[in-house]
């Protein structure tokens, strides 16, 4: 009875681990059509100048508009993406796009606005990544130093030779480098300084520390003095509320980013956040 009970709970788990993979499998089909079919697209969320208030540039983010899902939040299949190598592909798109909307209104307000797009560590680890960037940058004309890529931490923790000279030839490009989601990693800073990165972003749960008297918020202070003491920029990320940007301004943080300032949303409104800006 014991066994047969036991053999049971098997072809329970059997059957949820079936399902998962079919659901797996299901996804990286339906993502595989997504990148053929146009399904994917880029929302922007505005990233403030803490000192006026302006929009310095943007954050792209990627979305699915699945024919029966609905949208779908990056959460949901980036890690699929990375698993299948689809991540190459849809991340080639991703800076190609980005590219070329900065560089359209860049043309069109005169302004020096840059566009930040996140990249995996698979992408990294991948030998033609450089040749890549180059690629889109031929291909857009986009003035370089509009791009920003953004690396998470950790990812620099695997293979650290290797991703070093791949962030030096990306680097090289004129192209620059942030280190997202900062202060989650690890506590070696002694990498820092042999990393080409021109700006830190401060994750958001020391931004979301600063208003709940959790001392965490001491290391949004320590990185933002990290930053300054290495000559880098430093963004804040996750910013929902007045009292944190009020804490963010006070550490002279010098851009801030959050749905307090503006959610992501789809290029004609971010157009018009622009153009509403200018006048
Ligand atoms: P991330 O790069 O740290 O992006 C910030 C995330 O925080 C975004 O979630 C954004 O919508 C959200 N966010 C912005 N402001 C606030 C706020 O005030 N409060 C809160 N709670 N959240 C806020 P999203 O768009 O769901 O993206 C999640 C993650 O997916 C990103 O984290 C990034 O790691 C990854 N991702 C997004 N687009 C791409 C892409 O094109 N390529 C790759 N490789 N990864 C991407
Ligand atoms: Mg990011
Ligand atoms: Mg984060
Ligand atoms: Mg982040």
């Amino acid at each position: 009875r014991a066994k047969a009970a036991g053999r049971s709970r098997i072809e329970v788990f059997d059957d949820a681990l079936r399902e998962r993979a079919l659901s797996r499998l299901r996804t990286e089909s339906d993502l595989r059509v997504a990148l053929d079919s146009d399904q994917l697209f880029l929302v922007y969320q505005p990233i403030i100048r803490m000192q006026n208030g302006s929009i310095a540039g943007f954050e792209a983010l990627v979305r699915w508009s699945h024919p029966e899902r609905g949208t779908i939040l990056p959460g949901e299949f980036i890690a699929l993406a990375e698993e299948t190598g689809l991540i190459l592909r849809l991340g080639r798109w991703a800076l190609k796009e980005a590219a070329l909307q900065i560089k359209d209104w860049r043309r069109r307000t005169g302004r020096d606005l840059f566009v930040s797009v996140n990249v995996s560590g698979r992408q990294l680890m991948d030998d033609d990544m450089a040749a890549a960037v180059a690629q889109v940058l031929g291909e857009t004309g986009v003035e370089p130093r509009a791009l920003k890529l953004e690396i998470t931490e950790s990812l620099l923790l695997d293979d650290t030779a290797r991703c070093v000279q791949m962030l030096h030839d990306i680097r090289k490009l004129g192209v620059r480098l942030c280190l997202d989601d900062f202060g989650t990693g690890f506590s070696n800073l002694s990498y820092l300084h042999s990393y080409p990165v021109d700006t830190l972003k401060i994750d958001r749960s020391f931004v979301r520390a600063a208003t709940a008297g959790d001392r965490r918020a001491e290391i949004a202070r320590i990185i933002t003095m990290l930053a300054a003491a290495l000559d880098l920029e430093v963004v804040a990320e996750g910013v929902e509320r007045d009292a944190e940007a009020a804490f963010l301004r006070d550490l002279h943080c010098q851009y801030a980013q959050g749905y307090f300032f503006a959610r992501p949303m789809p290029p004609e409104e971010a157009e018009r956040h622009l153009l509403v800006q200018a006048a």
